[in-house]
Formats: structure tokens, C-alpha cells, sequence
């Protein structure tokens, strides 16, 4: 671990778009915990064809969400692994304010050090959901305007770079309206309990980056 890294306890919220993913990966490294996504854990289990894989794939491919108590199961499990003992970083759970719920239920009140929020406006996020790829193994994100140098394989891994089944244009519409519906509610709820921090998710990568790492040295640090 580097000298600046402590392990941290970390949510990051953002719609669809809003470059949660991409921040998740850096914001991991950065400070040595391990990046636990729900939707490349779902996407794992449907590419491995289990029957929870199959069921996962018919929700996800509607835009809709996987059932809270199904997602609780799969994020305590994930939790009590050794990598993630002392620090993680949660990319896509919690997704509702139930699952918030069962979060702090599950890790205890003091068990999170910050969730931070990116913002980011409603006509960036279409433009980057229709132009983004992602690689089918290891779910490095690329897009058309910033493919990997060999299109399109992974430059990471070697994988195939894809569009999602999920990043039609019906099912973003979806998508965007249920994290209007269910996410908001929690982001709200977090805000409440004083363990939010909104930043601006516009603009350069780096300096997206470099507002969260701010965000999260000023609470964390
Ligand atoms: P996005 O944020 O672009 O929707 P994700 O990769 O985070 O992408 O999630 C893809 C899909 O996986 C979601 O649309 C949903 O169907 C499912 N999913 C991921 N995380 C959760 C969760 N915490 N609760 C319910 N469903 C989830």
C-alpha cells in the first residue's frame, strides 16, 4: 500500500452515464481497496450461464432492478472475503433506499467513511451512454470517441470490447427513470445521515478524479 493509502470505506452514486464506473476503478487503486461492482458481478454470473445468471439477465436487459433481497445476499457475500476486510468501495449497491438500509445494517453505522455523488446533466449522460463499449472479460470501459488501440480489444486484458445489451436506447430510458425513482430516494437518505458529498462529474476524467479524491481526503483524510 502507498504511504497516502488508508483503507477506506466507500459508495459512489451516479446515474447512468455520470462516469461512475470509470471513477470507481481509479478511486480503488487509489486508495487499495477492492472495486466491488454489482453489475459486472451480475454480468459475471450471466456470462457463466447459471440459473441466477439467466434470471439476472432477462432484469437487466429491461433496465429494471435485481430484487433487494437478492442483491443483499450477493454484496454480504462479497463483503465477508478477505480483500474486504479493512476497505472497499461499493460501485452500484446501494440502489434503492432499502438496500441503503441494509447496507448500514450490514456493516454498522460507523462502517462507511463516505458516499460521494456525481452530478452530472441529463444531455452529457444519452451522449455518453450511446457512445460507450465495454469489455466483455475484465469491463474496462472505452468508448467511440476513446476506443482501445486495437478496436476492439481490450488493451487491459486482451477481451473483446462491446456495446452493453443494457446501453439500447429504450432500456437507458429506463434505466434513468428507475434511478430517478429508487436511487435518488437513497442518495437523499445518505445525504441525511451526513455521509454524502456531491462533485461536479462534468468535464476532463482526471479532474473528476481529482474533485472526488479532494471530497474524500476532506472527510477521510
Ligand atoms: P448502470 O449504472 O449503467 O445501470 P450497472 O453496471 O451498475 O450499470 O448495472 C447494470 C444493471 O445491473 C442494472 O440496470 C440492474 O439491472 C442491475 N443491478 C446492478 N446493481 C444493482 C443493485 N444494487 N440492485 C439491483 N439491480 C442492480
Amino acid at each position: 500500500m502507498e504511504p497516502n493509502q488508508r483503507p477506506v470505506r466507500l459508495l459512489v452514486f451516479g446515474r447512468q452515464g455520470a462516469g461512475k464506473g470509470t471513477q470507481a476503478v481509479r478511486l480503488a487503486e487509489r486508495y487499495g481497496v477492492p472495486h466491488i461492482s454489482t453489475g459486472d458481478m451480475l454480468r459475471a454470473a450471466v456470462k457463466e450461464g447459471t440459473e441466477f445468471g439467466r434470471r439476472a439477465k432477462e432484469i437487466m436487459d429491461a433496465g429494471q432492478l435485481v430484487p433487494d433481497e437478492v442483491m443483499l445476499g450477493v454484496i454480504s457475500e462479497r463483503l465477508a472475503q478477505d480483500d474486504a476486510a479493512s476497505g472497499w468501495l461499493l460501485d452500484g449497491f446501494p440502489r434503492t433506499l432499502q438496500q441503503g438500509k441494509d447496507l448500514v445494517a450490514l456493516v454498522g453505522e460507523d462502517g462507511i467513511d463516505l458516499a460521494v455523488d456525481l452530478e452530472v446533466p441529463e444531455e452529457v449522460v444519452v451522449e455518453r451512454i450511446s457512445s460507450r463499449r465495454v469489455c466483455s472479460e475484465c469491463g474496462a470501459i472505452y468508448s467511440t470517441a476513446a476506443p482501445p488501440s486495437s478496436p476492439w480489444t481490450c488493451d487491459k486484458c486482451g477481451g473483446q470490447v462491446v456495446q452493453r445489451d443494457d446501453d439500447t436506447e429504450e432500456a437507458v430510458r429506463e434505466r434513468l427513470a428507475i434511478y430517478a425513482e429508487q436511487t435518488l430516494p437513497a442518495v437523499a437518505w445518505f445525504g441525511d445521515q451526513g455521509l454524502l458529498a456531491t462533485v461536479d462529474g462534468t468535464g476532463d476524467v482526471d479532474d473528476v478524479t481529482e474533485r472526488l479524491v479532494a471530497a474524500i481526503e476532506s472527510r477521510v483524510g
